[in-house]
């Protein structure tokens, strides 16, 4: 899942940022570095995650209901002994809990849909995002694929594009980068490509809870915001535009966000832990 955009170095006064120590401005901005032995954990967290996104990608056909999907997710978090990040989750901008394990948006559905009766069809862009906690360490994790055997060549690029983001992204975690780096990474895949990216949302730290600051901007400016340290983990996930538009806007159920030009839109995202030797992605098999 995505989180709406907050700068976390604005909850700290300029003279104060000047006087602290780093470790007082990461606490004090709630940020959370895990020890070695915590991100092992988040690893087996990620798998289960990635499990889940492999049995979706297998299970999504023609004629397969978003519900049903939501099973198959529901039943290899079970098998593993997860629990569900997203069901029930109930943050403030949401009218009522989110009533599925995965959020699965189809089409010009961006993120946050929820799986519904809608039964795939031939060419349908579908995103899957899915989010699980196994001993209390969350994984986060997002894919997109085309339904069916003959895909549009055009719905193929965009998600290949944002998958080349998203490791843009993943590639720009080391310790000493800054944020700002990360995001300058990811949009200079989007932007190039002509293709425009959900505006105000964005990647999140994660750990014990889904989301976790900092927000981790999918634009931003090289050599600004935060710098990366080992420790650091955080979800890094483009969310890319067809039709080159940013702008959105939400559906009756208050999750579902939409491009408002009605264009295809690709979601790719991964638990990314950021080391000593480079960035380490949690959520793989
Ligand atoms: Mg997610
Ligand atoms: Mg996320």
């Amino acid at each position: 899942m995505s989180t709406l955009g907050t700068n976390y170095t604005d909850v700290i006064p300029a003279p104060d940022r000047a006087l602290a120590s780093v470790e007082d401005v990461l606490r004090r901005s709630g940020i959370e570095l895990k020890t070695s032995g915590e991100v092992d954990a988040m690893r087996e967290a990620g798998r289960v995650v990635a499990r889940c996104l492999d049995a979706v990608r297998a299970a999504a056909a023609p004629g397969v209901s978003l519900k049903e999907l939501d099973e198959v997710a529901h039943g290899v978090m079970r098998d593993a002994g997860a629990v569900p990040a997203f069901l029930d989750y109930h943050p403030h901008f949401a009218p009522s809990p989110f009533p599925g394990v995965i959020c699965a948006s189809v089409n010009d559905a961006v993120v946050h849909a929820i799986p519904g009766p809608y039964r795939l069809a031939e060419g349908d862009l579908l995103s899957i995002d899915c989010g699980a906690f196994l001993d209390g360490w969350c994984g986060d994790a997002a894919i997109s694929l085309v339904v069916g055997a003959e895909p549009d060549p055009a719905d193929l690029e965009l998600v290949a594009t944002t998958e080349r983001a998203l490791q843009a992204g993943i590639a720009a975690a080391v310790p000493g980068a800054r944020l700002g780096d990360l995001g300058a990474a990811i949009s200079a895949v989007a932007r190039e490509a002509g293709y425009g990216m959900l505006a105000d949302h964005g990647g999140h730290g994660i750990g014990r809870a889904m989301h976790e600051a900092p927000h981790v901007p999918n634009e931003g400016r090289a050599g600004r915001g935060m710098k990366l340290r080992p420790g650091l983990v955080i979800a890094i996930e483009p969310m890319l535009h067809a039709g080159g538009d940013d702008d959105y806007v939400h559906d009756d159920d208050g999750w579902t966000l939409r491009t408002v030009d009605g264009s295809r839109a690709a979601h790719a995202e991964h638990t990314v832990a950021v080391t000593e030797d480079g960035p380490r992605i949690l959520t793989l098999p």
